[in-house]
């Protein structure tokens, strides 16, 4: 059966399969603790189910507008007002079936062959695949636990290039929980300033797990503001993952863009969604400081157990929910049945079979020699995953 050469060059998501593989062991009866997939393990508030009880009864079930209902489109362009003090017109909002889909619409809808598109990592799983789709190139610029996993201004203005069409950056960071400063994101604004044909993709979807103070959104500085284009949605903010809702912030040839794109291939995304995310916006905040408050206890939670780990190099993650140790201090080591520890890659397999918790392996965020781990998980289970990990880590010679 033939299957295309573009599809065949694209890696599968490695979080969504180390969460599927960790389903599978948990439905064949072993217990293993799922430390792979980010996403909150909370409820999504009450208040937003409701509007999408309310949704069916009034029969919101026809096809939507190609770029989201005009009242969701609103509410979002009022959000960003409001929290992020940045100006986009309902028509520069293209909502989308999650940010995954806002992302890659906005990669598809900007890139030639040959552009090239500068990424901090390590990065998001998804982000070099999408680039692939779009057969543009990928720049990596690696950011080692010794930088806070963040670029610099020298490091980004080194990396740009006459082919540079796209810089991508995400604040607070999957996978590392990195969070930009206000001047650190300053200073990488005054270097794009000097390079007026870079589109700047800010992924903003960890904008409100944010440990280090005020939020800054890369739309904020005036002198490249009108070539930013945020990401957000309400996966994260209001655990809202399966309900499907992202949105870009764009100029308007690119919101235009974006429209016709969707509009052939998957058309408005669901109405009850769309519904309920409305009601995400419009409704009170109190639960999205809530779950931040509940994710900054549970990260002071693993920092202070995986720092008791001899060999795991932690740092403190500012925001997001993950934790990305290097663990290059184990890679050489033997296991109890000879197998030896050849890579990060390994490392996890070996945390999967031994020590029954999912993890992630860094190189798929691009980083080798590190791992992700989600902490957005009940305090009970974190305690005992990180005592498993410690107790198989401890074993390998
Ligand atoms: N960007 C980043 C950095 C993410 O971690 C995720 C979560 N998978 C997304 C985008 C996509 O979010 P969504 O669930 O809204 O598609
Ligand atoms: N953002 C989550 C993660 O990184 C969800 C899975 C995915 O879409 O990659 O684990």
């Amino acid at each position: 059966m033939q299957i295309s050469a573009l599809i065949q060059s694209l890696s599968p998501s490695a979080t969504l399969a180390m969460s599927q593989k960790a389903g599978e062991l948990k439905a064949a009866g072993i217990d293993v603790i799922s430390l792979a997939v980010g996403e909150p393990d909370f409820f999504t508030p009450d208040h937003i189910k409701e509007a999408a009880h309310k949704a069916i009864d009034e029969n919101f079930s026809f096809y939507t507008p190609v770029a989201g209902y005009m009242s969701l489109r609103k509410a979002i362009s009022e959000k960003l007002e409001r929290e992020n003090g940045v100006k986009f017109a309902p028509e520069q909002i293209v909502v989308g079936n999650g940010a995954k889909q806002a992302l890659c619409n906005v990669i598809l809808a900007t890139l030639n062959p040959g552009d090239e598109v500068i990424i901090p990592t390590p990065a998001w799983v998804s982000y070099v695949e999408m680039v692939k789709l779009a057969r543009a190139t990928t720049v990596e610029v690696p950011c080692t636990i010794e930088q806070e996993f963040k670029i610099t201004p020298e490091r980004l203005r080194q990396a740009i290039t006459p082919a540079t069409r796209m810089v991508l950056l995400c604040s607070p960071s999957n996978p590392t929980g990195a969070v930009y400063s206000r001047q650190e994101l300053q200073a990488l604004a005054d270097v794009l300033a000097q390079y007026p044909d870079i589109i700047i993709l800010a992924d903003e979807i960890y904008e409100h797990i944010n440990f280090a103070g005020e939020f800054t959104s890369m739309a904020s500085f005036p002198e490249i503001a009108d070539r930013v284009v945020i990401i957000n949605g309400v996966s994260k903010a209001y655990a809202m993952t399966g309900w499907r809702v992202g949105y870009c912030a764009a100029p308007l040839p690119i919101a235009k863009a974006v429209t016709k794109l969707q509009g052939q291939y998957t058309s408005g995304c669901s109405s009850i969604a769309q519904k309920a995310a409305e009601a995400a916006y419009n409704g009170p905040q109190q639960c999205v400081k809530d779950m931040c408050a509940a994710f900054r206890r549970r990260r002071d939670l693993v920092v202070e157990l995986a720092r008791q780990i001899p060999g795991l190099e932690v740092n403190e993650p500012q925001g997001a929910f993950y934790l990305f140790p290097r663990v290059t201090a184990f890679i050489g080591r033997k296991a109890e049945d000879g197998t030896v520890i050849n890579s990060s890659a390994d490392l996890v397999l070996y945390l999967l079979n031994e020590a029954h918790v999912a993890t992630v392996d860094g190189a798929a965020f691009c980083l080798d020699g590190y791992i992700r781990l989600s902490y957005a998980t009940a305090d009970d289970k974190l305690r005992e995953a990180f005592s498993r990990i410690a107790a198989a880590l401890g074993k390998l010679k």
